[in-house]
């Protein structure tokens, strides 16, 4: 079996705040293999976004990173600048929700690119301009000649994030990490951006990491998915088997919350509570305050990553059957 593009070994991330510390992050291992593309799903404050600045080490001075992130075996975390300064755009390259707020207002699209090209690779002039061309024709951009010269406030959502694609192309990387890359846009323009990424997935052999809270985004465009809650990685398993027969009680919730698109009208199973602020989790589970079935030693221990199938894995006490909910069956809408 080939080796994995990139393996994340007992990352963590703590918040300081003056003598208080919060681990906001705390993921035992995972891995993503060349060309694979992966979903991470969980509710807002997660952890998704913040797994993946960390990674590419872009968290402010007061985060403190541990553990390691390694891509084809070269060490992320607490690298010198220069080495990331190299990594980042070239193997890993980031999106992100809002790319009208990641693009610099006061320089033309064409500028921007050429800027990506020259640092990631070296081009300058009319090379960097011919490349440039050629990345918004590839991220379907019409009349890319004339787009060069405009600003981003020129530019519609949509068209703004097609940029930002074609940026995060600029550096031919291996590994692409989509952060809520359609949450912004209308359900049409969201469509697009998503074919988009997936024609460029098939044409680059580009691995993907597409955070989304939608987990129908997910389930249509990605080969795999983790599920992260609290900070932690609580499932993982083939989009299918996560899908179909998930395991642990947090991903039974979001499930039970999604729509049924036949039948007669349900109401919605909702998971109470929030996710727990950083700063107050406990040691144990930090989905037990909103478990169903949460057991004593839930809010003591943390429960363990185990494998249930061949690339099926949660973290949880209880061995939960397959095909067997723990959250009530909705009832009919009155
Ligand atoms: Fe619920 Fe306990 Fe499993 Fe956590 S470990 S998800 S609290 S049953």
């Amino acid at each position: 079996m080939a080796a994995p593009l990139l393996v994340l070994r007992n990352l963590t991330v703590d918040f300081h705040n003056g003598e208080r510390l919060s681990r906001a992050v705390d993921i035992a291992e995972f891995e993503i293999g060349a060309g694979e593309a992966v979903g991470v799903v969980g509710e807002s404050g997660s952890g998704k976004s913040v797994t993946w600045l960390a990674a590419l080490g872009l968290l402010p001075t007061r985060a403190s990173v541990g553990g390691s992130v390694r891509i084809d075996g070269q060490e992320l975390v607490g690298a010198p600048a220069a080495t990331l300064e190299r990594l980042r755009g070239k193997r890993i390259a980031m999106i992100f929700q809002d790319p009208s707020s990641c693009l610099n207002p006061v320089h033309r699209i064409g500028w921007q690119l050429s800027e990506a090209l020259g640092l990631h690779r070296g081009l300058e002039s009319a090379a960097a301009q011919a490349e440039a061309l050629r990345l918004l024709d590839q991220v379907g951009i019409a009349d890319a000649r004339r787009r060069l010269s405009d600003y981003p406030h020129q530019l519609s959502g949509g068209l703004n994030q097609r940029v930002m694609i074609a940026m995060a192309l600029a550096g031919q990387p291996d590994l692409l990490v989509a952060d809520e890359p359609t949450t912004a846009l209308d359900a049409t323009i969201q469509a697009q951006i998503l074919v988009l990424l997936r024609t460029i997935r098939r044409d680059t052999g580009m691995a993907l990491v597409l955070i989304s809270h939608d987990l129908g985004v997910v389930a249509e465009n990605v080969d795999r998915v983790a599920v992260m809650y609290a900070g932690r990685l609580v499932e993982e398993a083939m989009g299918a088997d996560l899908f179909g027969a998930a395991r642990h009680p947090y991903t039974q919730g979001l499930l039970a919350a999604l729509p049924a698109l036949t039948g007669p009208r349900q109401r919605l199973t909702a998971i109470p509570g929030t996710v727990p602020d950083p700063w107050s989790v406990s040691s144990g589970c930090r989905f037990a305050p909103r478990c169903p079935v949460a057991e004593p030693r839930c809010a003591q221990q943390p429960p363990p990553s185990r494998r249930i199938g061949l690339l099926h894995r949660a973290a949880c006490h209880l061995a939960v059957e397959a095909g067997r909910s723990v959250w009530a069956m909705p009832q009919a809408a009155e």
